[in-house]
């Protein structure tokens, strides 16, 4: 099944008339995990720096994001979770021991000055991304603070502390159907799949080094449960995947998504980790390797989010994410960089370039057969029930099997994330708030035959 496919040029459309909104809120790049640590906000300044200065601000829409509420990030997280990170400072730190272990800040997500801001910016730009969308404003919405894929409903994990993306894509499901996560961090996309793992109006899809790799989730087998089933794609990747081989792998198995879950908005993780020479990530894509996803996903024309994510060489994550918004805004930004304010950064070259490394590439053409084959079977499996255009539409007979998936008890048994656990405690479609639920200006207008449409949706999810 597994073929290999040439790695053609980039191309755009320069009569294309998509509407692009950036999200960057300016103080992002001041905030600061600590000395040593890989994460830096920075990075995405000098992404802007770069994205200004190659005139991009002429083709697309910029704004910067009104910081998300408390309201608003309570929608996928705890109450208590999101006041401790609201709350909590490098100076009052030693009065919440207790909650530094449960909510599992510390090393590797460290309690720096102005966390509670950082987090309101990362996902008010998702937010408004999402709103956009949903009114229809943009076709393609971009926010690189965005894209903290780690994070869970009461946890910090991974560099992530609140999880703009499965804030964004609730957002989205208040107008779509059907909403398709992409994630092309080095790392799984575990918050965002953990959070809609039961859920089969999101599908997730994951393509990740797998195998003694933080954070460990995202085998092959991990396909969703309950009604959730065949909703998650793991693609587990192995050390050195080159262009060609990314390409080859990533093509067929979103074509054969977007065909069977027909999603009427995306939402791409873009992690720059994933780039050949990073600090953390062991993958070998060039800047086209990487941007190839970008620009095969915006070709299908269904509205798109476009978010950050990992990336610790921070150089060419800046690099990558500029030529990304290019060709988002149908531009191939040459090579020669202009002249911004971070450009020693780039020396020695001076150029919009990554490339990729001399690196054995451990995934074998049999490997990723392996996978493709695989998950091009879990799909197929599935193709008759796309259970979400009406509401009751017979789902496979040996679906029947695993509704007992959801109880505590099968929980426990069979695995299961956190979230499915937590759904079996709580009010299913707690994300769907009601009417008293306001959201000022991010409310949308939609008819009421869309309402109740919605309504039965929730309704059947409920249920
Ligand atoms: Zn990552």
């Amino acid at each position: 099944m597994y073929q290999q496919l040439p790695f053609d040029e980039l191309t755009v459309d320069p009569q294309s008339k998509k509407r692009v909104a950036y999200f960057y809120d300016p103080d992002v790049g001041n905030y600061f995990y600590g000395t040593g640590h890989c994460m830096k906000p920075h990075r995405i300044r000098m992404t802007h720096s770069l994205i200004m200065n190659y005139e991009l601000y002429k083709k697309m829409e910029v704004y910067r994001a009104k910081p998300a509420s408390r309201l608003e990030m309570t929608q996928f997280h705890s109450d208590e979770y999101i006041d401790f990170i609201d709350r909590v400072t490098p100076d009052n730190l030693h009065m919440f021991e207790r909650e530094q272990v449960i909510f599992n800040v510390g090393d590797d997500c460290p309690v720096f000055d102005g966390l509670g801001e950082f987090c309101k910016i990362s996902c008010g730009g998702s937010l408004e991304a999402a709103a956009r969308m949903n009114n229809g404003s943009a076709d393609v919405a971009i926010n690189y603070a965005g894209g903290l894929h780690h994070a869970k409903k009461s946890e910090a994990s991974g560099f992530c502390y609140t999880n703009d993306i499965v804030l964004g894509i609730i957002e989205l499901l208040r107008k779509h159907p059907r909403v398709l996560y992409i994630d092309t961090d080095v790392h799984h996309g575990d918050g965002v799949e953990e959070a809609f793992y039961t859920n089969d109006r999101v599908m997730t899809c994951s393509f990740h080094k797998f195998g003694e790799f933080f954070p460990g989730t995202g085998s092959l087998s991990d396909i969703g449960i309950g009604k959730g089933k065949y909703h998650a794609v793991n693609v587990p990747l192995r050390d050195g995947i080159d262009d060609a081989s990314y390409k080859s792998i990533f093509e067929p198995i979103i074509t054969a998504i977007m065909e069977w879950f027909q999603p009427s908005a995306i939402v791409l993780q873009c992690g720059g980790d994933s780039l050949s020479g990073d600090r953390l990530g062991p993958f070998n894509l060039s800047m086209r390797g990487h941007a190839n996803n970008v620009n095969f996903v915006r070709k299908f024309g269904v509205p798109v989010m476009v978010v950050g994510g990992g990336g610790y060489t921070i150089r060419n994550v800046a690099r990558t994410w500029a030529f990304e918004t290019g060709l988002l805004n149908d531009v191939v930004l040459p090579k020669e960089l202009p002249y911004n304010g971070y450009y020693e950064y780039y020396a020695p070259t001076y150029e919009l370039d990554v490339r990729s490394a001399n690196m054995t590439n451990a995934n074998s053409p049999e490997y990723l057969d392996m996978i493709l084959t695989n998950v091009i079977t879990n799909l197929d499996h599935t193709k008759h029930a796309p259970s979400v255009q009406m509401q009751e539409v017979p789902r496979d007979p040996e679906d029947y099997g695993d509704v007992d998936e959801d109880t505590a008890a099968a929980l426990d048994t069979k695995g299961g994330s956190q979230y499915a656990r937590d759904r079996t405690t709580e009010r299913s479609g707690e994300f769907y708030d009601d009417e008293s639920n306001d959201r000022g200006s991010r409310n949308i207008e939609i008819t009421a035959e869309e309402q109740m449409e919605i309504d039965d949706l929730n309704d059947a999810m409920a249920t």
